[in-house]
């Protein structure tokens, strides 16, 4: 693996300390200033926001050194994992053997591999594939490009992949990757041969029957097809009909599923809507706060006003608004499509990271990276219920302030399981050819997720735990059961 000498256009550069930040302009692939250009002046987005005295740009996204520290400290979600793994053992006495197993992971590979740019010059990037386990089924996981992407960050995905996949009993095991890079600095030309390179590095790593990619934060469709192009193109023709499923999330037109892009949406929704029924409350007229206004959080927020509920307040990478009218969440996802980010949407006002965690709501949904729900942040919350589309998003301390606040909370690896569990639909219907309509996708995620909501409220009863804690219990209970089944080999 590679440290901080890794090439990189802006790393090696020191922070600036003076008021005049040096600022990046990313083109997001609009015409505009050109890509890569350095500019001067202050940031309009990090924490020092008051200093601002530029101009901001119409398009796209200033971002200074100040923030990009801010972004890519180290998340410490695999100490966080590894303590639920602990936590988990001890409320319910499982088999010391098989949690010394699921703390480890079985496979990890880092990929060091070269792209060409735009402008010729070739840049080294760094890839990872965190394959945890494979008790349940091939090793399925996403693909995230960013900033923070490390190998600590990618095997704390790689193990609550495996919970998640056992929690709602479908035929998974766990695994992750991602590349080491801030997609908006690339060309659309330029992202699509990392994504191929990086595929080529992985080679049979990954395969339909092994190891499955699928989107995360900062990968789409179109990344998955380019995935799927790229495998195919490496494999015999006499197999390549037959590995169509080799990657989940696909366009539609190239093998993807009817319901997958808002499925990880429409599960959190699915345990909202549980969460409201067993708790006597009506979501018509109910208010939520949603942060990261991605694939998740979007979808998150248009499903939840077609059950009248009303999005009050946003929080994105650009900065956070907040509407107590409510913000229409369709008309907001054609801005952040055309404008990059929640920033100074004209039928909202602009707030601060404080403002937007202190917003009184019932619901909040942090729909984007880890640790978003520390112990700072949680006690500025004012919520009945914590719906985790993103995962890992709250830390220990976040944990301990909302249980102090007795506020409820749907664990990630329950609440956003939707993703996963849709792209085990469309890996079947590529394995069979077959193509199934919404309904049936939407029905059979809702019965899923519903069945594994209830078992994560049951064991939660049972154990006298937190909702976190259950949900651990649900998973480990699976797969103690088969490496008890099975033994350990020789
Ligand atoms: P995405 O790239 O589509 O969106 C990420 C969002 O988070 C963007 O709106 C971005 O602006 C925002 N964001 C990033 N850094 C932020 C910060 N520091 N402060 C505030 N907002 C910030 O990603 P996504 O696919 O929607 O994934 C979001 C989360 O959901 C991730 O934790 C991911 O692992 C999890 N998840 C995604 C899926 C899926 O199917 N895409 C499935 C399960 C879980």
């Amino acid at each position: 693996m590679k440290n901080s000498k890794q090439e990189n256009r802006q790393d090696s550069k020191p922070l600036s300390t003076s008021k005049e930040w040096k600022l990046l302009y990313y083109q997001h692939g609009r015409p505009g200033l050109e890509e890569g250009k350095e500019f001067k002046g202050l940031c309009n987005y990090c924490d020092l926001k008051s200093l601002c005295g530029l101009p901001k740009p119409k398009i796209g996204v200033w971002r200074c050194e100040h923030y990009r520290a801010k972004v890519w400290k180290k998340s410490g979600l695999h100490e966080n994992v590894l303590k639920l793994l602990e936590k988990a053992q001890e409320a319910n006495n499982f088999d010391r053997d098989i949690c010394k197993i699921m703390a480890e992971t079985m496979n990890e590979l880092v990929v060091h591999f070269p792209v060409k740019m735009d402008d010729d010059r070739v840049r080294m990037l760094t890839g990872y594939r965190v394959q945890h386990n494979n008790v349940l089924g091939p090793f399925k996981g996403g693909l995230r490009f960013h900033p923070m992407v490390d190998i600590d960050e990618i095997r704390a995905l790689a193990i609550l992949m495996t919970w998640k996949t056992a929690i709602v009993n479908i035929p998974f095991g766990g695994a992750k990757g991602g590349i080491h890079i801030d997609p908006g600095e690339f060309s659309p030309k330029e992202l699509e041969r990392i994504t191929r390179r990086f595929t080529f590095a992985l080679g049979n790593n990954i395969g339909p029957e092994y190891d499955i990619p699928a989107p995360d934060v900062n990968t789409n469709p179109q990344i998955m097809a380019w995935i799927h192009d790229t495998y195919m193109s490496t494999i015999s023709p006499n197999e390549r009909n037959r590995s169509m499923h080799v990657v989940t999330g696909k366009p539609i037109e190239s093998g993807g599923s009817v319901g997958r892009e808002k499925a990880t949406g429409q599960g959190v929704v699915f345990c909202i809507e549980k969460w409201a029924q067993d708790h006597g409350f009506k979501l018509k007229g109910a208010t939520y706060i949603v942060q990261g206004y991605g694939n998740v959080g979007s979808w998150v927020a248009r499903l939840m006003k077609m059950n009248g509920s009303k999005l009050i307040a946003v929080e994105d990478v650009t900065g956070a608004i907040k509407n107590k009218e409510g913000i229409d969440p369709n008309d907001l996802a054609q801005y952040v499509k055309d404008h990059g980010g929640v920033v100074d949407y004209p039928k909202a006002q602009s707030i601060d990271h404080e403002v937007f965690f202190n917003t009184k709501a019932d619901i909040c949904i942090p729909a984007a990276l880890e640790n978003a729900i520390r112990r700072d942040t949680a006690e500025l919350l004012n919520v009945k219920l914590v719906a985790e589309g993103a995962n890992g998003p709250t830390d220990e301390g976040g944990d301990e302030v909302l249980q102090r606040k007795k506020i409820d909370v749907i664990p990630d690896i329950l609440c956003n399981s939707g993703g996963v569990i849709v792209s085990y639909f469309e890996w079947l219907q590529n394995k069979r050819s077959e193509f199934w309509e919404l309904d049936e996708v939407d029905n059979k995620l809702k019965k899923i997720i519903v069945s594994a909501y209830e078992r994560v409220r049951d064991a939660a009863q049972k154990y006298k735990v937190d909702w976190r804690t259950a949900a651990q219990i649900v998973a480990l209970y699976r797969l103690e059961m088969v490496y008890k089944e099975r033994g350990i080999f020789p």
